[in-house]
Protein backbone atom coordinates (compact mmCIF):
# COMPACT_ATOMS: atom_id res chain seq x y z
CA UNK A 1 0.00 0.00 0.00
CA UNK A 2 1.95 2.83 -1.08
CA UNK A 3 1.35 6.38 -1.62
CA UNK A 4 1.47 8.51 -4.53
CA UNK A 5 3.47 11.59 -3.10
CA UNK A 6 3.54 13.75 -6.55
CA UNK A 7 3.66 16.85 -4.95
CA UNK A 8 6.76 15.87 -2.22
CA UNK A 9 6.88 13.86 0.97
CA UNK A 10 4.46 15.17 3.73
CA UNK A 11 6.45 15.60 6.56
CA UNK A 12 4.79 15.54 10.29
CA UNK A 13 8.21 17.23 12.44
CA UNK A 14 11.87 17.35 11.89
CA UNK A 15 13.70 17.70 14.90
CA UNK A 16 17.26 17.06 16.44
CA UNK A 17 17.69 14.74 19.84
CA UNK A 18 19.60 11.57 20.93
CA UNK A 19 19.47 8.32 19.22
CA UNK A 20 16.73 6.60 22.15
CA UNK A 21 17.12 3.25 21.05
CA UNK A 22 19.60 0.47 19.60
CA UNK A 23 22.75 0.00 18.20
CA UNK A 24 23.19 3.72 17.73
CA UNK A 25 21.57 4.95 21.35
CA UNK A 26 23.22 8.36 22.03
CA UNK A 27 23.99 9.61 18.84
CA UNK A 28 23.39 12.78 17.99
CA UNK A 29 20.52 12.77 15.29
CA UNK A 30 18.24 14.84 12.70
CA UNK A 31 14.86 13.33 12.68
CA UNK A 32 12.32 13.04 9.94
CA UNK A 33 9.53 11.88 10.67
CA UNK A 34 7.12 11.01 7.81
CA UNK A 35 2.85 11.12 7.57
CA UNK A 36 1.15 8.01 7.04
CA UNK A 37 1.44 4.32 8.25
CA UNK A 38 -0.42 1.05 7.26
CA UNK A 39 -1.04 -0.34 10.95
CA UNK A 40 -2.80 1.10 14.20
CA UNK A 41 -0.95 -0.36 16.67
CA UNK A 42 -3.03 0.16 20.11
CA UNK A 43 0.01 1.52 21.86
CA UNK A 44 1.05 3.63 19.17
CA UNK A 45 3.49 6.69 20.49
CA UNK A 46 2.87 8.58 17.58
CA UNK A 47 -0.62 8.53 16.76
CA UNK A 48 -0.63 12.08 15.35
CA UNK A 49 1.98 10.42 12.75
CA UNK A 50 -0.41 7.89 10.85
CA UNK A 51 -2.56 9.82 8.94
CA UNK A 52 -0.92 10.02 5.62
CA UNK A 53 -2.55 13.58 5.18
CA UNK A 54 -0.75 15.16 8.41
CA UNK A 55 1.75 17.41 8.35
CA UNK A 56 3.45 19.43 5.43
CA UNK A 57 4.47 18.62 1.98
CA UNK A 58 8.23 18.71 0.96
CA UNK A 59 10.03 18.39 -1.74
CA UNK A 60 13.11 16.02 -2.01
CA UNK A 61 15.40 19.18 -2.26
CA UNK A 62 13.71 21.22 0.80
CA UNK A 63 14.33 18.62 2.64
CA UNK A 64 18.27 17.96 1.65
CA UNK A 65 18.20 21.76 2.04
CA UNK A 66 17.23 21.25 5.55
CA UNK A 67 19.92 18.28 6.21
CA UNK A 68 22.60 20.25 5.16
CA UNK A 69 22.26 22.92 7.74
CA UNK A 70 21.33 20.24 10.69
CA UNK A 71 24.55 19.73 13.02
CA UNK A 72 23.92 15.86 13.45
CA UNK A 73 25.99 13.35 10.74
CA UNK A 74 22.85 10.81 11.98
CA UNK A 75 19.36 11.12 10.30
CA UNK A 76 17.14 9.29 11.53
CA UNK A 77 13.63 8.84 9.13
CA UNK A 78 10.87 7.49 11.07
CA UNK A 79 7.30 7.55 11.07
CA UNK A 80 4.62 6.92 10.84
CA UNK A 81 5.82 4.09 8.40
CA UNK A 82 8.44 5.67 6.41
CA UNK A 83 8.63 2.90 3.34
CA UNK A 84 4.86 3.80 2.21
CA UNK A 85 6.81 6.95 1.07
CA UNK A 86 8.09 3.91 -1.80
CA UNK A 87 10.28 5.56 -4.40
CA UNK A 88 10.10 8.68 -2.16
CA UNK A 89 12.10 7.34 0.73
CA UNK A 90 15.10 5.76 -1.97
CA UNK A 91 15.74 8.96 -3.09
CA UNK A 92 15.89 10.68 -0.02
CA UNK A 93 18.27 7.97 1.33
CA UNK A 94 20.17 8.77 -1.60
CA UNK A 95 20.06 12.12 -1.71
CA UNK A 96 21.06 11.99 2.10
CA UNK A 97 24.10 9.39 1.53
CA UNK A 98 25.03 12.07 -0.92
CA UNK A 99 25.79 14.78 1.23
CA UNK A 100 27.42 12.59 3.65
CA UNK A 101 24.40 11.74 5.75
CA UNK A 102 24.20 8.50 7.87
CA UNK A 103 20.62 7.51 7.71
CA UNK A 104 18.70 5.32 9.88
CA UNK A 105 14.77 4.03 8.30
CA UNK A 106 12.42 3.00 10.90
CA UNK A 107 10.07 0.60 9.53
CA UNK A 108 7.05 -1.66 10.92
CA UNK A 109 8.50 -4.54 8.57
CA UNK A 110 5.32 -5.01 6.75
CA UNK A 111 7.02 -3.99 3.19
CA UNK A 112 10.06 -4.23 1.28
CA UNK A 113 11.50 -1.14 -0.05
CA UNK A 114 14.94 -0.85 -1.24
CA UNK A 115 16.08 2.29 0.04
CA UNK A 116 19.34 0.79 1.38
CA UNK A 117 20.63 2.76 4.06
CA UNK A 118 23.35 2.06 6.65
CA UNK A 119 21.22 0.92 8.82
CA UNK A 120 17.55 -0.62 8.73
CA UNK A 121 15.88 -1.02 12.26
CA UNK A 122 12.79 -3.00 11.77
CA UNK A 123 10.21 -3.22 14.49
CA UNK A 124 7.71 -5.90 13.32
CA UNK A 125 4.23 -6.37 15.53
CA UNK A 126 3.50 -9.57 16.76
CA UNK A 127 -0.27 -9.39 15.07
CA UNK A 128 1.12 -8.40 11.53
CA UNK A 129 4.82 -9.92 11.27
CA UNK A 130 5.84 -10.68 7.81
CA UNK A 131 8.90 -13.26 7.82
CA UNK A 132 9.16 -12.37 4.27
CA UNK A 133 9.75 -9.21 4.99
CA UNK A 134 12.55 -9.77 7.58
CA UNK A 135 14.01 -12.46 5.08
CA UNK A 136 13.94 -9.91 2.31
CA UNK A 137 16.49 -7.23 4.19
CA UNK A 138 18.26 -10.36 5.32
CA UNK A 139 19.02 -11.60 1.99
CA UNK A 140 19.85 -8.32 0.10
CA UNK A 141 22.76 -7.75 2.35
CA UNK A 142 20.57 -4.70 4.80
CA UNK A 143 22.71 -3.74 7.84
CA UNK A 144 19.55 -5.03 10.03
CA UNK A 145 18.56 -4.27 13.80
CA UNK A 146 15.36 -5.81 14.82
CA UNK A 147 13.28 -4.44 17.79
CA UNK A 148 9.86 -5.94 18.89
CA UNK A 149 8.19 -4.14 21.61
CA UNK A 150 6.54 -7.10 24.13
CA UNK A 151 4.20 -6.44 26.73
CA UNK A 152 4.89 -9.30 28.64
CA UNK A 153 6.85 -13.05 29.12
CA UNK A 154 4.77 -14.44 26.54
CA UNK A 155 4.64 -11.97 23.95
CA UNK A 156 9.14 -11.89 24.95
CA UNK A 157 9.19 -15.64 24.22
CA UNK A 158 7.07 -15.72 20.90
CA UNK A 159 9.43 -12.87 19.79
CA UNK A 160 12.70 -14.24 20.37
CA UNK A 161 11.79 -17.94 19.03
CA UNK A 162 10.67 -15.68 15.76
CA UNK A 163 13.75 -14.29 15.21
CA UNK A 164 16.33 -16.26 16.57
CA UNK A 165 16.66 -18.13 13.32
CA UNK A 166 16.94 -15.36 11.11
CA UNK A 167 20.29 -14.69 10.28
CA UNK A 168 20.92 -11.58 12.07
CA UNK A 169 23.53 -10.79 14.89
CA UNK A 170 22.12 -11.69 17.97
CA UNK A 171 23.67 -8.33 19.12
CA UNK A 172 21.32 -6.62 16.61
CA UNK A 173 18.05 -8.43 17.98
CA UNK A 174 16.14 -6.55 20.22
CA UNK A 175 12.72 -6.60 22.92
CA UNK A 176 11.94 -3.32 24.00
CA UNK A 177 9.43 -2.97 26.72
CA UNK A 178 6.07 -1.47 26.10
CA UNK A 179 6.81 1.77 28.12
CA UNK A 180 6.41 5.38 27.07
CA UNK A 181 7.29 7.40 30.58
CA UNK A 182 9.90 6.78 32.59
CA UNK A 183 8.11 5.12 34.90
CA UNK A 184 6.67 2.79 32.98
CA UNK A 185 9.92 1.65 31.54
CA UNK A 186 12.22 0.95 34.60
CA UNK A 187 8.84 -1.48 35.51
CA UNK A 188 9.15 -3.35 32.51
CA UNK A 189 12.65 -3.58 32.96
CA UNK A 190 12.17 -5.60 35.64
CA UNK A 191 10.68 -8.45 33.85
CA UNK A 192 12.14 -7.79 30.91
CA UNK A 193 16.04 -7.84 31.83
CA UNK A 194 16.55 -11.41 33.24
CA UNK A 195 14.50 -12.50 30.50
CA UNK A 196 16.58 -11.09 28.12
CA UNK A 197 19.35 -13.02 29.53
CA UNK A 198 17.95 -16.14 29.55
CA UNK A 199 16.77 -15.77 25.79
CA UNK A 200 20.05 -14.50 24.26
CA UNK A 201 18.72 -11.56 23.18
CA UNK A 202 19.40 -7.81 23.85
CA UNK A 203 17.14 -5.49 25.50
CA UNK A 204 16.75 -2.17 24.06
CA UNK A 205 16.57 0.91 26.49
CA UNK A 206 14.24 3.42 25.77
CA UNK A 207 16.85 6.39 26.67
CA UNK A 208 13.71 9.04 25.37
CA UNK A 209 11.61 7.48 27.91
CA UNK A 210 13.90 7.34 30.79
CA UNK A 211 15.55 11.30 29.71
CA UNK A 212 12.76 12.79 28.60
CA UNK A 213 10.07 11.05 30.41
CA UNK A 214 7.75 10.58 26.88
CA UNK A 215 8.07 14.37 25.69
CA UNK A 216 6.83 14.69 22.30
CA UNK A 217 10.04 15.78 19.66
CA UNK A 218 13.04 14.47 21.90
S1 LIG B 1 3.54 0.93 13.07
FE1 LIG B 1 4.42 2.51 14.39
S2 LIG B 1 3.49 4.45 13.70
FE2 LIG B 1 2.27 2.77 12.84
S3 LIG B 1 0.61 2.51 14.32
FE3 LIG B 1 2.22 1.04 14.86
S4 LIG B 1 3.49 2.12 16.40
FE4 LIG B 1 2.21 3.67 15.35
Amino acid sequence: MRKDYNSGMRIIEIFESLQGEGLWLGMPSWFVRLAGCNLACAWCDTPYARDAAAGTAHTLAQVLDLARMARPQHVVITGGEPTLAGDELIALCAGLRRIGKVVTVESNATMFVDCNPPLMSLSPKSEVWHDDVLAAYVQRGYCVQVKVVVRDAAEARAAAQRLLPLAIPRERLFLMPLAHTREEHLCAATWLAPLCGELGVRLAVRAQALLWNGMRGR
